[in-house]
């Protein structure tokens, strides 16, 4: 059985929040994957370091 927690997440991709960003923007890139991973506003630039879990807890499904 295939869950979200199990997506797989690779640099470059592009994430979709169910929160949008104050900026307007939901869609996030992919820059580093580790404990935490790195992701990129691609509406504003702005970037945020955030833990896997909460990154698998707010993409839109
Ligand atoms: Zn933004």
């Amino acid at each position: 059985m295939i869950s979200q927690e199990n997506k797989n997440i690779q640099i470059g991709d592009l994430l979709t929040f169910k929160k949008p960003h104050p900026c307007g923007g939901n869609t996030w890139k992919v820059l580093r994957i580790g404990i935490d991973f790195k992701l990129e506003c691609t509406t504003c630039y702005r970037q945020i370091m955030i833990t896997r879990l909460d990154v698998y807890k707010r993409i839109k499904n």
